[in-house]
């Protein structure tokens, strides 16, 4: 007997018929003699639409809250009558899911009495998504004789209040999964928990961030020390590039953590970037397989690398990005240049997505989120004033129409032959390259280029990622 963790994504949970496509896939691992634990997204849409609800009860929109309390209300109460039968247990769930939609307006009624909206309000408004289907597909269990129950995540996933991307605070995390979920599975009972989010100490809601149901599976996955972690999505896998960009893409049969990790971070949407964190010590396997498609195995994740010299697995792009550049003959050993500047940026609430400095300490880059890049652009020249001043440092430079493509392959380490083959490639496209840096895991290579050259980069080096299918 194995345990299994499965998480479902919001588009495998997102119509009543998919929603029996997920009671049967673990029906049949429950009947062959497996623990499944199972880990659900909202329905798809779900959660955007509530956080859309939640700013127009902020802005006193009260009509714009209350419809989508009602389609919410209706999306959820015709899954459950088509997947339950009548009886005690359908009206019982029923009863749940009005319920949760009252609070849901009621806390929106407050939202739109203060005219605030606070990321801890936001919060307790998204947690609504996956509180109400997972209920449903507890039910949906039950009416095929899953014996099943439903859990907020927030019993168990014990967290910090940085709200809207809560980290979770391990120890006890881990001795609640151990000690009140694991005697739940003795029982023989699947519990069908709620991705997404947790509870502060203090019993406040809180959520792992966008997508962050595939961290929750992988946090369920490691205290429980399951056999396995699987991912279930739309997809088959993860795949050597974006399909729409070059349709040759394909599903890749393996890739290591360290590997998966970068692509998430770099646009590849298969995964939230986090999930390999919980399994990394335990080495814990983990699969991403396609709810539409359940007989295909999928691509599975796991500690190995295969290094291989000539090893390009996938390529990725980061598009809406903006690319910095600080520089300056004055900053020429100047200690403190570069952490003023990201220390600036972090105060300005953005992500360094990517960083690389000449050797010659004249100019460094980094590539930030477009959204933000004016702002710490100002953020910069402020911070650097007397520098601009008196001409140690130049204005800072802010390039908008440019993309992070990144190449990833653990076959990079310390192989300075793939850097070439990249460079080479796009040498022969006559694609300029503007800045270069190595992914820390040593396994990828980002550099930034122009936006208009996108889709022809994309597909010369996927031309090198598609050999290594045949390899790997
Ligand atoms: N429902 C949440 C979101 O859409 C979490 C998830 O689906 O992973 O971001
Ligand atoms: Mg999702």
């Amino acid at each position: 007997m194995k345990l299994f963790t499965m998480k479902f994504g919001g588009t495998s949970v997102g119509s009543p018929e998919a929603m029996a496509q997920v009671v049967e896939i673990v029906k049949g691992d429950v009947d062959a003699g497996h623990g499944v634990i199972v880990v659900v997204s909202a329905m798809s849409g779900v959660t955007d639409s509530l956080i859309d609800a939640a700013r127009k009860a902020a802005s006193g929109n009260k009509w714009g809250y209350l419809s989508t309390a009602e389609t919410l209300r209706e999306r959820h109460t015709e899954a459950l009558e088509q997947l339950t039968d009548e009886g005690e247990d359908r009206d019982r769930t029923l009863a749940q899911v009005n319920a949760l939609i009252d609070d849901f307006v009621n806390v929106c009624n407050a939202i739109n009495i203060l005219g605030e909206l606070t990321p801890r309000m936001m919060d307790a408004i998204v947690s609504f998504g996956e509180r109400l289907s997972s209920r449903v597909i507890a039910a949906a269990m039950r009416a095929q004789g899953v014996q099943s129950r439903q859990y907020d995540a927030s019993q168990f996933i014990v967290t910090d209040d940085h709200y809207q991307s809560a980290n979770p605070l391990w120890a006890d995390t881990e001795s609640n999964i151990r000690n009140h979920l694991l005697p739940v599975l003795e029982e023989g009972i699947t519990p069908i928990i709620t991705g997404f989010i947790g509870q502060t100490q203090d019993g406040v809601m809180t959520t792992l961030g966008r997508g962050g149901s595939d961290y929750s599976g992988a946090i369920f996955a490691a205290a429980s020390d399951s056999d396995e972690l699987i991912i279930w999505t739309d997809v088959d896998g993860v795949m050597t590039t974006d399909p729409r960009i070059d349709k040759r893409a394909r599903v890749l049969p393996y890739v290591s953590y360290n590997e998966v990790g970068e692509l998430a971070f770099y646009g590849a949407k298969v995964l939230h970037p986090k999930t390999v964190q919980p399994i990394l010590d335990k080495k814990i396997p983990m699969r991403v397989r396609n709810t539409f498609n359940p007989t295909f195995e999928g691509t599975l994740i796991g500690p190995a690398s295969t290094p291989s010299a000539t090893v390009i697995k996938a390529v990725t792009a980061v598009r809406n990005v903006g690319l910095l550049t600080v520089s300056g003959r004055g900053m020429i050993g100047v200690p403190g240049i570069a952490g003023r500047a990201f220390l600036t940026t972090a105060k300005a609430g953005a992500n360094i997505l990517m960083i690389s400095q000449a050797s010659s300490e004249q100019s460094f880059c980094f590539v930030v989120m477009d959204d933000r890049s004016s702002k710490v652009k100002a953020a910069i020249e402020q911070e650097f004033v007397q520098e601009i001043a008196q001409r140690n440092i130049d204005q800072i430079e802010l390039l908008e129409d440019v993309v992070i493509l990144t190449v990833v392959g653990s076959g990079m380490r310390g192989t300075p032959g793939i850097a070439g083959r990249v460079f080479n490639t796009m040498g022969a496209h006559d694609i300029n390259v503007v800045a270069i840096a190595q992914g820390a895991s040593e396994c990828s290579i980002s550099f930034v280029i122009d936006e208009i050259n996108l889709e022809r980069a994309v597909i010369a080096l996927h031309e090198l990622a598609l050999e290594a299918v045949a390899v790997v």
